[in-house]
Parts: C-alpha cells; structure tokens; sequence
C-alpha cells in the first residue's frame, strides 16, 4: 500500500504594509526600488514615510542596482514551515546594497556551505505567483 501524497502547500505571501506597497509592485515587474530622499540623497530600506538619515518626509522611489555584498547569513536546515520541506537547507542572508540599504533575503544559485561574507551577489525575482515577484540574491 502506498503512501498518501502530501497536499501541496502554499509558501506565505509578503503582506505589504501601505509604506512597502511600491517596494512590493516594483519588484512584481522586477525591479528593485528603494525609498531615496530628495533632501539627502540616501537610499533606505524597509520602506518608511521618512528618511531615516535626515528625517525628511520628502522622498521619491528609485530604482537600485541590485547589486551588493554578503554581511551576514544562516543556513536553515530545520523545517519551519511545511511549505519549505523540500527546500532545506536553504540560505538566509544580509545583503548590503551598493546604495547602502541592508536587505533580508535568501542567497540562492550556490550550494549553502559555500555562502560566505562579502561574496558578492546580484539580486534576482522569484516569480513566486503571477502577481508576486520576491527579490532574492544570487553571486555576480
Ligand atoms: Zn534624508
């Protein structure tokens, strides 16, 4: 007698706050974009009414590179969710962009043991529905 065949179970979606939902349509259409203050020129991340450098409320969103480096990451190996059973293990790691942001993402395109700090990694869309794209990182 065979086993029954597990459902398939759906990956939680990103549930965009309002300050996010930019953030959320531009990487649908994959691009990375990121607040940018029009009084300071810096870029920050996660999105926020204001500009964390300067407090400035005036901001515009622009599209970034993409590309940046490692800061820090941990290999998951313990199912957390049944909808990554078969994905550990799997990487999640700190990117700093090149425009200075730090985003939270996972390093994919590399075996896990092989993810190091600094390695240098270029953003990638997982076209995880049709209308839902997740910015993840893979090496340059
Ligand atoms: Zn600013």
């Amino acid at each position: 007698m065979s086993e029954p065949v597990a459902k398939s179970i759906a990956k939680p979606l990103p549930k965009p706050a309002p300050e996010s939902v930019p953030y959320w349509q531009a990487a649908a259409q994959h691009r990375l974009e990121l607040p940018q203050c029009d009084s300071c020129e810096k870029h920050w991340h996660p999105p926020s009414r204001s500009c964390p450098h300067c407090l400035s409320d005036k901001f515009r969103w622009s599209q970034v590179s993409g590309r940046g480096k490692v800061f820090s990451f941990v290999i998951y190996d313990r199912v957390y969710h049944p909808a990554f059973a078969t994905e550990v293990p799997y990487v999640v790691g700190l990117v700093d962009l090149e425009e200075g942001p730090r985003i939270l993402s996972n390093i994919i395109g590399i075996p896990p043991e092989q993810v190091r700090c600094e390695l240098k990694v270029q953003v990638v869309f997982d076209d995880v529905t049709p209308d839902v794209s997740v910015p993840k990182f893979k090496p340059a």
